[in-house]
């Protein structure tokens, strides 16, 4: 790997007249300035430089340590520094005429729009990459992120992506699932539920509420009354601005749903698009386009990084930790890819989402208790088949990033059952999650304890579409067949709406 640089330094005045002093910073700054903070022999080289009649020309290689547009800065410091004094002579900025950033690499990233980089090329087992760089940029560590961002595009694309990662925690044993249908093509059958006119989308019918609402209560008294978790309303439209501190701005973009506000809300403005639809009975669509704005967010993802608006900036009280919280107060939305038939992976869904935080050793100890109140629940009550799994953190995931957290107590378990409709080697569905984020929240939206210990979160998101697929599709949709403990809670069937 390698950076090349060729930059000029302009000044305010011929700066022949400092030539020795010139001569002098360049001899010395290879052994100096430009390996400071560097491996003996491994800071940025000098390979060539000279004087026109209002600059400096100079060539600069590095490696990882010392890079390019940091070595310029330092030797633009060091020669105004001297220059000033001794000549009265300024430096008044840096042009990177050549930038280039050569990386190994065993195939070509074609086609690929990178800011800031007017070409790739691919030659002997290396990318080529030039950059269009200004100071601003230089200074600003646009290249580094470059050099990042190619280096995980090459470790993501290669041969196979890397897969999530994956591995097994616990199990329960084997259980007979004598019901093997579909249980959303029986839903339907039954009139349970419909189809919502958007993509992914149901109409819940009085017999899944009540089954959703009967998780929900199950989840209020099994978790969130005895571990003393309080409502809170979580925002449902999350603004850009809360998806880069989260860290979701890095990679969701194919996944949401975008939110566009109205250019004006002058009814004069929009004269035009009510008259076309009075006239026509069709919604101008186009028209639309040019009248709403530029997106400003999304809808709810996932459903924690809006709460921490509310704890962002702020120092806590060491009285208030560990803070537990949840929200159910709205649904979140996803683009999902393809294949969407059932309620079990849907564009709407419905969500309780539980949010820690405290120290590192509250947040370990609430998700300890937390995995064993959701034990006794898949167990005793819901009596279903499951495992769980360690898997790559969700906020990884949700970032574009395959692998593992670096230490073993910072990542996210899955909750997955069969779908016994699926048939015995089918798909297990991950029906919820339950996450120790670590530092990166805190950190992120920076929040700071009392006592200046660092602090930890977790998050749990409870999702009511795959409880009820779930459920349903190993126990049937016959309230006699369910456990007996489900039966009393869910309190017999509702009143349906007959269809002649
Ligand atoms: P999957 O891999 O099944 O798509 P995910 O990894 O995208 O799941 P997370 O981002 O971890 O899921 O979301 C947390 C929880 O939200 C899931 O465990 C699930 O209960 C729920 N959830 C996520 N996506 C959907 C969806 N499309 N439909 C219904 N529930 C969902
Ligand atoms: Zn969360
Ligand atoms: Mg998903």
């Amino acid at each position: 790997m390698e950076f090349y640089l060729k930059a000029s330094l302009k000044t305010s005045a011929d700066p022949a007249a400092g030539r020795e002093e010139i001569a002098k910073i360049m001899a010395e700054a290879e052994k100096g300035i430009l390996e400071k903070g560097a491996p003996v022999g491994e800071g940025a080289k000098i390979k060539s430089w000279e004087l026109g009649d209002s600059w400096i020309d100079v060539e600069l290689t590095s490696g990882r340590y010392v890079r390019v547009h940091d070595a310029v800065m330092r030797l633009k410091k060091a020669l105004a520094e001297n220059l000033g004094k001794s000549q009265k002579i300024g430096i008044r900025g840096i042009e990177a005429e050549t930038f280039t950033i050569t990386v190994p690499s065993d195939r070509d990233l074609k086609n690929k729009k990178i800011p800031y980089v007017k070409s790739v090329e691919f030659k002997d087992g290396q990318l080529i990459l030039t950059l269009e760089v200004g100071e601003a940029e230089m200074r600003n560590q646009v290249p580094d992120r470059i050099l990042t961002l190619i280096e995980d595009k090459l470790e993501q694309g290669g041969y196979g992506a890397k897969a999530e990662h994956w591995n097994l925690l616990w199990e329960s044993g084997d259980k007979e699932l004598l019901y093997t249908n579909d249980p959303t093509e029986d839903m339907l059958k039954k009139g349970w539920l419909k189809r919502g006119s958007s993509r992914g989308q149901w109409i819940h019918g009085s017999v899944t509420t009540r089954l959703f609402r009967m998780f929900e209560q199950i989840v209020f008294d099994e978790i969130l009354k005895p571990l003393g978790y309080d409502e809170m309303i979580f925002p449902k439209m999350v603004m850009w601005d809360v998806w880069k501190h989260s860290g979701h701005a890095k990679g969701i973009y194919p996944e949401i749903y975008y939110v566009c506000p109205p250019k004006t809300r002058d009814p004069e403005y929009w004269e035009d698009v009510i008259d076309y639809y009075k006239v026509t009975h069709e919604v101008p669509v186009e028209m639309l386009k040019d009248k709403i704005g530029d997106p400003i967010g999304g809808m709810c993802y996932a459903q924690c990084p809006p709460a921490w608006g509310f704890f962002q900036g702020e120092t806590i009280a060491t009285e208030s930790l560990p803070i537990l919280i949840f929200d159910r107060s709205g649904t979140s939305h996803r683009y999902e890819s393809g294949g969407i038939h059932g309620i079990e992976r849907v564009d709407e869904f419905h969500r309780i989402e539980l949010v820690w935080l405290g120290t590192k050793e509250q947040v370990v100890e609430i998700t300890q208790k937390l995995h064993e109140r959701y034990m006794h629940i898949f167990n005793d009550l819901l009596d279903l088949k499951w495992r769980k799994a360690w898997v790559t953190p969700w906020f990884m995931a949700q970032e574009g990033i395959a692998g593992i957290a670096a230490d073993e107590v910072t990542g996210t378990t899955d909750y997955e059952a069969p779908l016994p409709y699926r048939g015995p080697e089918g798909e297990w569905l991950e029906f919820q999650n339950v996450s120790i984020n670590g530092d990166k929240y805190p950190n992120g939206f920076n929040v700071k304890s009392q006592s200046g210990e660092k602090l930890w979160s977790g998050c749990s998101g409870v999702g009511l579409e795959r409880w009820t697929a779930v459920f349903l599709a190993q126990h049937g949709l016959d309230p006699e067949k369910w456990p007996p403990e489900i039966q009393k809670r869910f309190g017999g069937m509702p009143k349906q709406v007959k269809f002649l």
